[in-house]
C-alpha cells in the first residue's frame, strides 16, 4: 500500500490504549526481519532512519529501498527521519520521499527550539507529512547515572503546552527516564511526570531510549500516556547475539549469515508489537 503519514494510525493508537513502534533501521536484511514481524503481526508501525545517513555517500539508495519495502507492504507504513539535526536534514528526508520528519532541537535553548520546529512544521506540513519533535533531552545510556537516572534533561510540564501550542507540531518526545544505546545500571521511568505531561496536551507522545525498558515498564508507560515508541539497541544487539553464535557453526556462510540478522530483527519486532499492543491494528 502507499506510504503513510502515521499521524491517523498515533491517534487511533491513542484512544485505543496502545503504541506503535518505531523500528531504526539502517541495512537491508534487518529491515526485511522488520517487515516480516509487521505483516505476521498484521501491525502498522514506523521505520525509522536516522538523520546522519544524509551527511553519508548515497542517502537516497537506502530511503528508496526501504520506501519500496513499505509500499508493497499490506500493513500501514510510515518512514520516519529521526533526529532530524537541522532544518535540511528534514527538507533532504522529505525530498527523498519519508513520510514523517523527526526535527530535533531538545539541545538547543526552548526559544530555538520553537523556532527552528515551526520551520519544519510549515515544510512539512505543506506536502503532507507529519513532524516530531523533542522537548527535555533524552540522553545516552552511557552516561545514565549521571545524566537520565539524576533526572537531568528531564521535559518541564509547564513548558509543554507552550512548545505544543506555537510550533503546532504532531507528536512530542518527552525525556522522562530512558537513555539512548545501552543503559549503565537500570533505566527507570518518571510515570508522574509523564501522566502529568499527558494531561496538559492532547497530542500523541513519544518515548525514546525504549531498548533495555522491561515488558512491565512499557506497559506502564503506555499506559501513562506514550503512543509512540522508538527502539534499535535491542535489535541490533539481539541480532550481533545470534551472529557470534551462529558463525560458530560448521555450515555458516554469508547466506545463512543474513538469514540470522532478518530472523533476530523478526523476532524482536513480533515480541514488541505484542507488548505495545499494535499486533492486530492494521
Ligand atoms: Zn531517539
Amino acid at each position: 500500500m502507499p506510504l503513510v503519514s502515521i499521524l491517523d494510525e498515533l491517534k487511533k493508537a491513542q484512544a485505543g490504549g496502545y503504541a506503535l513502534p518505531c523500528f531504526d533501521t539502517f541495512e537491508m536484511h534487518g529491515t526485511m526481519g522488520i517487515f516480516d514481524a509487521l505483516e505476521a503481526k498484521r501491525a502498522p508501525a514506523m521505520i525509522g532512519l536516522w538523520s546522519g545517513m544524509f551527511d553519508r555517500p548515497h542517502p537516497r539508495a537506502f530511503a528508496d529501498y526501504v520506501r519500496a519495502m513499505a509500499e508493497e507492504a499490506t500493513v500501514p507504513v510510515s518512514i520516519i527521519l529521526d533526529h532530524g539535526a537541522s532544518f535540511e536534514h528534514c527538507i533532504k528526508a522529505l525530498d527523498a520521499g519519508f513520510s514523517d520528519v523527526m526535527y530535533d532541537g531538545s539541545k538547543l535553548p526552548f526559544e530555538e527550539n520553537v523556532a527552528n520546529t515551526v520551520l519544519v512544521v510549515r515544510a512539512a506540513h505543506a506536502v503532507g507529512a507529519a513532524v516530531e519533535a523533542e522537548l527535555g533531552h533524552v540522553g545516552t545510556g552511557r552516561t545514565y547515572q549521571e545524566f537520565g537516572a539524576q533526572g537531568k534533561g528531564f521535559t518541564e510540564p509547564d513548558t509543554v503546552v507552550r512548545f505544543v501550542e506555537e510550533t503546532g507540531v504532531d507528536f512530542l518526545a518527552v525525556a522522562v527516564g530512558t537513555a539512548h544505546g545501552l543503559y549503565d545500571g537500570e533505566p527507570k521511568l518518571a510515570l508522574d511526570l509523564l501522566a502529568e505531561i499527558r494531561e496538559r496536551v492532547d497530542i500523541p507522545l513519544v518515548l525514546h531510549g525504549g531498548s533495555g525498558l522491561a515488558d512491565e515498564q512499557f506497559r506502564a508507560a503506555i499506559a501513562a500516556g506514550i503512543q509512540k515508541v522508538n527502539i534499535f539497541t535491542n535489535l541490533a544487539v539481539g541480532a550481533t547475539q545470534r551472529l557470534l553464535q551462529h558463525a560458530k557453526e560448521e555450515n555458516a556462510s554469508v547466506f545463512s549469515m543474513t538469514g540470522q540478522v532478518r530472523q533476530a530483527f523478526c523476532g524482536e519486532c513480533e515480541r514488541l508489537l505484542d507488548v505495545f499492543g499494535s499486533t492486530g491494528k492494521a
